[in-house]
């Protein structure tokens, strides 16, 4: 593979700079995908000049392409402007094909330099230039402010940078648009010929996908519409075919898996549970018990994901799990992407288990030294069943003696590598993983791929929808009063910790103070992420207690927490917020016995920020809510999908590109049907390239 200093005009110094972007060789620059495009054609005189405008690019619909305003003309005169101020203007007139363009480009002053003299030497009368420029004023669409120029003269112009559709990239300081464009086309012409082809033809055919040289040719200088929507669908469906065929080998893989253990129910520990708990489990808890210990007898480590919305009683289940584990002399581990969430657990341990014969401990970073060395000497000698906590669990010192049940709570909270590395602490234990985030179908099966699925479908009895409104702060507080009157607690949430110097959005700090004064009377705490753990147990243990009437917080209540006295939450700049984390909000009040409200505060609000707004207010389900494309396209984000590093996408989007997902899984169980270890000649490339890509990230040796 080429070193990128090597392309011409790169060299050494800029290679330095490349590798900040992730490129080191030709390769990585190839593949490093615009990640929007400019449609620099020229089209009918003034309607180009509106930027943004372009006709073409509405048909068709494309949000990743911004039109731009292009002229081409013959300069007709040249001035060079003082203004009263530091400024200077190098203003042209120009025939711009059947109109006059007045261009003007705008520098500050400088003693020491004549900061137009390079443009002076360019631009003449009589010359013919091509311009992209945005109007100066919307009245006066024919004045225009120069962005950047090209001399008609110039030879690879009209090839890179304008009079086309142009790629536009991600950059880092040193490297400029126009430098990376011209790389860039120095690369594709040189090497992308030699890219060949690793989707079976039957495939290409089935889908009318273009070859891949071409298509990468095409995704970064497109000819027209058509050529750059077929490229990005090429390569849309190659990233996600290869991340479906990585799931389904890793799902095989776990399947054969033998864990080298069995379990018994013996009842022992489950029985005085289920008696102890006050409530029947719902049916679809049943259900997903069954699947569970199902999963837990069978020869093979259990990968199970249970989703059910708030509230409807995934912890019960868990601790059931975790019972059967322990029942047959094995540990268990129960996470928690959150210390305030593991100490709630703790509790509800303790209020169901105390009298039962299963030891437990809370591990997190609010627990003394001593204690801790005591549990981490304990969990090895295997005196401790079930340990409670966060990722800090997953932490090379901690050593079990015979760990095989490990429960992830509110799993989106934990990247992938996370559970990759919990993955590696179990060996071959049963892994169940929790997420209250409602899922489609499709997303489900490529973000979750290697699991199964259990759902909670239904709600304990006797839960009361909340009654959510789009209020202002007043009418919001006056409710919180009346509430706290009752003896009912309320949170209030900010979307910052601290005032941010944009000041458009509100934070938990600045408002603490106002609100004090604003409920005096009444017991106002604060609690967000930046506070030392110790402290946040603290004030979360006293407004669980009800010690605390009004909790000021950030979203760290969002997950999760169990307060049934909490009758009131106000989401302020509720405009900021995904429909998932609106939904997680929502899901901690209307948990006991009252009637319960969610009050929506927004500050300014977007169309989107409003329709989000109004989605909560129409609906109680998170299953509505997630049919949402505004939901969706908020897992995405939640699930740090592009980031996490396990899947790096450099182009599809699992949560926009939906449809391509749907064929690539039709796509990917056919061929797998058929040639199950991607042994046949023509599937030779796609095992070579599935390899190379997930191999070594996700432990897959099915294949070779
Ligand atoms: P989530 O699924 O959001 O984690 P939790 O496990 O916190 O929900 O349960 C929410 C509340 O419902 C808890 O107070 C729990 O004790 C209660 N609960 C769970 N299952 C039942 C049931 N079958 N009947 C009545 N209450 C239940
Ligand atoms: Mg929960």
């Amino acid at each position: 593979m080429t070193d990128i200093q090597y392309l011409k005009g790169v060299g050494p110094a800029r290679a330095e700079l490349f590798k900040k972007l992730g490129i080191e060789t030709v390769d990585d620059l190839l593949f490093y995908f615009p990640k929007k495009w400019e449609d620099r054609r020229l089209s009918r005189p003034l309607a180009a000049v509106e930027k943004g405008r372009g006709l073409n690019a509405q048909k068709e619909n494309l949000d990743y392409v911004e039109r731009v305003c292009v002229i081409f003309g013959k300069i007709l005169s040249v001035r060079d402007l003082y203004t009263s101020g530091s400024l200077r203007i190098f203003k042209t007139v120009m025939d711009a094909g059947g109109y006059e363009a007045e261009a003007s480009w705008f520098k500050s002053h400088s003693r020491r330099f004549d900061v137009f003299a390079p443009l002076r030497k360019d631009i003449k009368p009589g010359e013919k230039i091509w311009l992209t420029a945005v109007p100066e004023d919307p009245l006066f669409k024919t004045r225009l402010r120069v962005e950047e120029y090209y001399r008609a003269d110039d030879p690879l112009a009209q090839r890179v940078h304008i009079n086309r559709i142009i790629p536009v990239y991600p950059l880092t300081g040193g490297i400029t648009a126009k430098f990376m464009r011209s790389a860039m086309y120095r690369a594709v012409l040189e090497y992308a010929p030699g890219k060949g082809e690793f989707l079976p033809g039957r495939l290409l055919g089935r889908r009318t996908l273009i070859a891949r040289d071409m298509a990468l040719k095409a995704v970064h200088f497109p000819e027209n519409y058509f050529e750059l929507k077929e490229a990005r669908r090429r390569f849309i469906y190659e990233e996600l075919f290869l991340m479906a065929l990585a799931w389904a080998v890793k799902r095989r893989q776990t399947r054969a898996t033998a864990k080298g253990f069995t379990y018994e129910i013996r009842k022992r520990l489950l029985t005085p549970f289920r008696e102890k708990l006050g409530f029947e489990f719902t049916a679809s808890q049943k259900r997903a018990i069954n699947e569970i210990f199902s999963d837990m007898a069978a020869p093979a480590p259990m990968a199970r994901l249970l989703e059910g919305d708030v509230g409807s009683g995934k912890t019960a289940v868990a601790i059931s799990a975790l019972l059967l584990a322990a029942e047959n002399g094995a540990q268990g581990a129960f996470l928690a992407p959150t210390e305030i969430l593991a100490e709630q657990h703790f509790m509800t341990f303790k209020k169901y288990l105390k009298d039962l014969d299963v030891r437990f401990a809370l591990l997190t970073s609010g627990v003394k030294a001593k204690e801790k060395k005591d549990i981490l000497d304990r969990l090895e000698k295997g005196e401790i069943d079930i340990v409670i906590g966060t990722h800090a669990v997953l932490e090379e010192k901690v050593k079990f003696r015979d760990l095989r049940l490990i429960v992830i709570d509110e799993q989106h909270r934990f990247g992938v590598r996370q559970r990759a590395a919990l993955r590696r602490k179990g060996d071959k234990a049963d892994m169940l993983v929790m997420t209250a985030t409602p899922i489609p179908r499709t997303l489900f099966l490529a973000l979750y791929g290697d699991l199964d699925l259990s759902e909670l479908t239904d709600m304990p009895p006797g839960r009361r929808p909340v009654k959510t409104e789009s209020v202002d702060e007043e009418a919001a507080f006056k409710i919180v009063r009346s509430e706290v009157a009752r003896r009912r607690q309320a949170y209030i949430v900010y979307p910052l910790i601290e005032e941010s110097e944009a000041k458009t959005l509100k934070s938990v700090k600045a408002e603490f103070e106002r609100l004090k004064e604003a409920f005096r009377g009444s017991r106002v705490e604060m609690l967000h992420g930046g506070m030392p753990g110790r402290e946040k147990e603290r004030v979360m243990n006293r407004f669980a207690a009800g010690d605390i009437d009004v909790l000021v917080a950030t979203t760290v209540i969002e997950v999760g927490i169990d307060v049934p006295n909490a009758t009131v939450m106000v989401i302020n700049n509720a405009e900021q917020f995904g429909l998932a984390s609106l939904h997680q909000l929502r899901g901690r009040v209307g948990r006991g016995r009252w009637e319960s409200r969610c009050l929506l505060v927004a500050h300014s609000a977007s169309a989107a920020g409003a329709e989000r707004i109004e989605a909560m207010c129409s609906t109680n389900s998170g299953f509505e809510i997630s049919k949402k494309d505004s939901y969706i396209r908020g897992v995405g984000e939640v699930l740090g999908v592009r980031q996490h590093g396990d899947m790096e996408f450099r182009i599809a989007d699992i949560a926009r590109d939906k449809e391509v997902l749907k064929e690539v899984m039709e796509d990917r169980d056919a061929l797998l049907a058929e040639d199950p270890y991607l042994s046949k000649k023509e599937n030779a490339g796609l095992r070579h390239n599935l390899l190379k890509l997930y191999a070594q990230k996700w432990n897959l040796i099915d294949l070779s």
